[in-house]
Formats: structure tokens, sequence, C-alpha cells
């Protein structure tokens, strides 16, 4: 099927539209009732884990009002010949209370009640990529460290220019006589690789040359350098645990890079989303976004929609190609 105009984010989002569509027949064949005291056999379990959670929902007039501007959001972000494929109709939208690991309480939305909370896939709200199944983007600062993971996969990446270093020192940290001698100059092209962590959390921030690529492998330092490297940061760290980088996360990993020769670009990297997605925990149900007419008969199952979500939207782009 051809996108007229969809982007690489678009494609990735259809992706994991599509797998979700094919995994909607055997979750319907496997429903279960939720465990008798509620508490799920462990965290990571998939599948119905139905309990009684603390706390209320909110109104509903309230829900309603986020939702829309939800999708305003949405709408603001995505290809025009998407919207038909890939944003929800309110009527469609059941709402439900799932509580994560760190025991904070949120609403989610499925589309509609025969579906779980954890059956669908959340996305990195810094980056619009999906986090893994089962997990879920908690909001709150809890304060947790964010582990360095190990690169598994390099998806692909954009070039994009940099402007020269302003000449006025942006950093309280260097001392103002160092700035002049590592101010970059002139404007820089460099590659700005998306990549996926052992965790299976996405990462679009490693910067490489523009000519780069994986099976080149990271570029290292000189043994004498790295020993050099070694023996300035060993200088800082006899400061004590506070000296920079704090003994911890981050000094162990400038250990490894030093172990490695200070591989470039680095094949480990730290993100938000190892500290912010968490397991989903037991959820709770709440009830339909919008009030719902009775209906007659059968409506027509979630797979039925999606494909004549999908025709509508392969028609559309047709017709924009045709146009072109
Ligand atoms: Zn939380
Ligand atoms: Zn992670």
């Amino acid at each position: 099927m051809q996108w007229a105009g969809a982007s690489q984010r678009d494609r990735l989002c259809l992706v994991s539209l599509t797998r979700r569509a094919e995994d909607v027949e055997a979750s319907e064949v496997t429903v279960m009732q939720g465990s008798a005291n509620g508490q799920p056999e462990s965290a990571r379990q998939r599948g119905p884990q139905l309990a009684r959670l603390p706390g209320h929902p909110r109104p509903r007039h309230e829900a309603l009002s986020r939702f829309e501007h939800l999708i305003a959001d949405m709408k603001s972000r995505m290809n025009p010949v998407l919207w038909q494929l890939l944003v929800p109709a309110v009527d469609t939208q059941y709402r439900w209370r799932v509580q994560s690991e760190c025991v904070c309480i949120q609403e989610v939305y499925t589309q509609g009640d025969h579906h779980f909370p954890d059956e669908r896939q959340y996305l990195d709200p810094l980056i619009r990529l999906p986090l893994p199944p089962g997990e879920i983007w908690c909001p709150t600062d809890h304060g947790a460290p964010k582990p360095y993971r190990e690169i598994v996969e390099w998806i692909d990446h954009e070039v994009r220019e940099f402007p020269p270093d302003p000449e006025e020192n942006p950093y309280e940290f260097e001392d103002a006589d160092v700035w002049p001698r590592i101010r970059r100059t002139e404007a820089k092209q460099s590659a700005l690789w998306r990549v996926r962590l052992t965790c299976g959390h996405y990462y679009e921030h490693v910067h490489t040359d523009v000519d780069w690529r994986p099976e080149h492998g990271p570029k290292r330092a000189t043994e004498e350098r790295s020993d050099e490297m070694r023996k300035e940061f060993e200088d800082i760290w006899a400061g004590g645990a506070d000296a920079w980088p704090r003994e911890g996360i981050e000094r162990d990993h400038v250990r490894r890079m030093l172990d490695q020769r200070w591989p470039c670009p680095s094949p480990e990297q730290s993100w938000s989303a190892c500290a912010h997605a968490q397991q989903i925990t037991p959820y709770q149900r709440v009830g339909w976004l919008v009030a719902r007419a009775k209906q007659s008969g059968p409506g027509p199952t979630q797979r039925q929609r999606l494909e004549a979500q999908l025709r509508r939207a392969e028609a559309e782009a047709h017709r924009l190609q045709a146009q072109a």
C-alpha cells in the first residue's frame, strides 16, 4: 500500500496498528475473567487484571474534554490522509482506570469494551513512538535514575544542520578561557539516528557523522589517548563521590566507555522512558466515554471496522496521488 506523503513515523504507527488488528482475533478467543482477588499473579503477565482501585474516576464531562484535547493534538501531528484511519471516534471509546507498578493511577481508553488496557500499545510522549506491550508512561517524576541500555537496533536516521556555537559561553560550568578554544565556529551537519534499546524503548538522538553506518562500528580512541582520559577522570574522581560525574549510573557509564576506548557513537544510551515507562498492573472498568444508544443487532467487529477504515484511507491516498 502506498501512502501519499506518509512519513516514516506514520508508517511505524501503521505497522503498530496493523499488528494490533492481527491481535484482535486471538484476544477475542482468549478473553478471561479477572482473578478472584483482583491481584495479578505477576506484574509482567499480559491479559485481564481486573481489580477495584482506590479513588474515583473523573467526571465524564472532564474525561470528554480531555479526550477531545488529545484528539486535536493527535490530528495536529498527523498527515490528514491518515486521520480517517488512525484517529479514533469518540463513540467507540471505553474508559479504564489503570494502575502501574509505581502505584499511580491514570485513565486510558480502548477501542470498545471488549479489549483490555494492556492489549493496546502506549506512546513514549517525548518522541511519540510506541512503548513495549504491557507498559504505560507514568508522567510523575518518581526520582528513578535513568539506566544506560545497550543499542540492539539502528533503525533509521535523518541529517540535520547545526549552527555554529554562540560566541558567549552558554555553560556555567565551563571556564571562560576554555570556551573560545572548544567552541565550534562553523555550521555542521550530523546524522541523528533512531535506535531501539535492549529494554525495547526507542531513543532517537544518537549523533554520528553524516556518512557513518552501523556496519562501520564505533570509532575508538587510541590506547594512548584512552589511558590519558582514564588518568584525567581518575584525577577528577579523587575529589570524591560527588565529583563529576557522580558515583553511580553516570560514573559507571564513563568507566565502561573507558574500558572500551571511548567508542563513538556510544553503544549504550540513557533515556527517560527507562525511568517513566511502567508495567501495567491492575485496572478497573469505568464505562463508555459517551452514552451509547441501544443497538438492535450485533455491530461490526473490530476487524471489520478496521478493514473499512483501511479501504477509505487507501481510496483517499489514491485520490491524492492522482491529484499530484
Ligand atoms: Zn507513577
Ligand atoms: Zn529503556
